[in-house]
Order: C-alpha cells, then structure tokens, then sequence
C-alpha cells in the first residue's frame, strides 16, 4: 500500500522570477499524521497541527517508510535493538522478526527520488522518530534513545534538510523557525539549480535576479543570522561584476552556512 502521494523529484519551481512568486515549498510527512491509517495495528495519528496549519506553508507529501516498504497494514509492531553496536527493527511480540533490511532497502530507494524541502517526523517511531525513539538491548532493557531507521538515512542523504516531529511542532516558536528553515533550504536548492540554468542566464541581468532573491530571501535569513547581512548586500551590489554563477553561488553558500550554523 503505498500513502499518500509520492514526493519525487521534478515538479513546478520553487520561486519564479518572471511572476515575482514563490511556491509553497514540499516537504515530506509521515503518513500516520495526515490521518493514514498506515500504523502497525491499522491506526492513524491525525495531528491538526501539522494537516492543517502546516498545509497553508507548505505543500505536504505524506510517506510511511513502514507500510511503503511493504511491510503491510496492519503488521507486527517492532522496536529499535542494539545488536553488536548496530540498530536492527526487530519484532516486539514476534521472537525472530527483523525488518531492518527492508526498511533500509525502501529508504535508499525511496531517497533516491526524494524531492523535499523538510520532513516532518511522528516522534518516537522505529522508522520515522527523529531523537525520541526508545532502544532496547537484546534482553529488552532499554538502553536510551536516538533516530528511526528512516531518519538516519534521511539525515545521511541530506545532512541539513530541515526535520522537526510533530511534539516539537505544536509549539509555535517552534514551528515558525521550522517554516522558515524549510524555505531556506528550499531557496538554497534554488539558486544552486540557478547557478547552471542556461535559460536564467539569457534572461536575466545578475544584479536584477540576485536583487530579487534578495528581497524574498534576506528577512528569514536576517532573522536567524542577522550578521550576515552585509555580505548578501554585498553580493547583491557586486552581482553585474561578478556574474550571474558566481553570484548565485556565492549567495547559496550564505544560505547553506545560516541552515547548518544556525539550526
Ligand atoms: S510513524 Fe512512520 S512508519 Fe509509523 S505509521 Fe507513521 S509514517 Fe508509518
């Protein structure tokens, strides 16, 4: 059973210059929040929060790592266990189930075409829990917490996409940072696709374009970073001279700094 729709790589731009606008970003969601009933025992876990406030800032595209994998709904439930220094999905009730392979087949594949801005993670999940999920030892003993399975390989695909679980989300210091990461990271994207476009290139004198990323982009960054503004303005001003690669580039790597420094 595959949730939702798929977010895969090769949609719509995220900010188009001729029109002046920018589009609600993508941003991956666990399934089970959006009301999917794709949970082990056939459940959902709505979270209004997260359907419905976060759906006016971005454009969510739910995914359950475990019912994708193939792993059915319902399924036996299973739980995060150190084996010889390594995390494996083993089965709760069931002596002998192990789905870490499976899981970590569908998140390579699944990441190979992932095409998000953020993902938004249901805590304490073997699959999706992003620091909260309880690990046992072999003699169920829990010995502490950490990521789910699909977290790590998100996190080793993408090593600043902006991740937050739904807890975190309901508060609403929190959520805004969230929002304004995710579309950091998606202008980040941006301009390093930019940077190559033949087409922009033609079209655009590289003061005009950088001076309107700029105008979309320096508030969230200014908030975060707020030193870093004289370096954009001055990427902006010296735009023509530089050139449009270099200057878009340069304004990336900004953007890139500000996400990984400033979380
Ligand atoms: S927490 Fe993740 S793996 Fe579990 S049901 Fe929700 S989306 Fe699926």
């Amino acid at each position: 059973m595959m949730s939702g729709s798929s977010p895969a790589k090769g949609e719509g731009p995220f900010f188009d210059l001729s029109s002046g606008s920018i589009s609600k970003p993508r941003v991956g969601v666990s399934a089970c929040l959006m009301g999917e009933p794709v949970r082990y025992d056939g459940a959902d876990k709505y979270n209004a929060t997260v359907a419905e406030r976060l759906a006016e800032s971005f454009d969510l595209r739910p995914l359950c790592p475990e019912a994708d994998a193939g792993l059915g709904v319902p399924r036996p439930a299973v739980r995060l266990v150190r084996v010889e220094g390594r995390l494996r999905a083993l089965g709760v009730d069931e002596g002998g189930l192990d789905v870490t392979v499976d899981l970590e087949r569908f998140s390579s594949k699944i990441i190979a075409r992932l095409d998000v801005a953020g993902f938004i993670l249901k805590s304490r999940s073997p699959s999706c829990g992003k620091i909260d999920t309880t690990i046992h030892d072999m003699d169920g003993r829990v010995i502490g917490q950490g990521s789910g399975l699909f977290v790590h390989a998100l996190r080793h695909a993408f090593p600043f996409l902006p991740l937050e679980d739904e807890r975190v989300l309901e508060n609403e210091g929190a959520r805004e940072g969230f929002v304004d990461r995710v579309y950091l990271y998606a202008a980040w994207r941006h301009l390093v696709a930019a940077a190559s476009d033949r087409a922009i290139m033609g079209t655009w004198s590289p003061h005009e374009y950088l001076h309107a990323c700029h105008a979309h982009h320096a508030r969230r960054l200014m908030k975060r970073a707020p030193d870093v503004g004289e370096r954009l303005a001055r990427i902006v001003e010296q735009a023509d001279r530089a050139g449009l690669k270099a200057s878009l580039q340069g304004y990336a790597e900004v953007i890139r700094e500000v996400l990984v420094e400033h979380v």
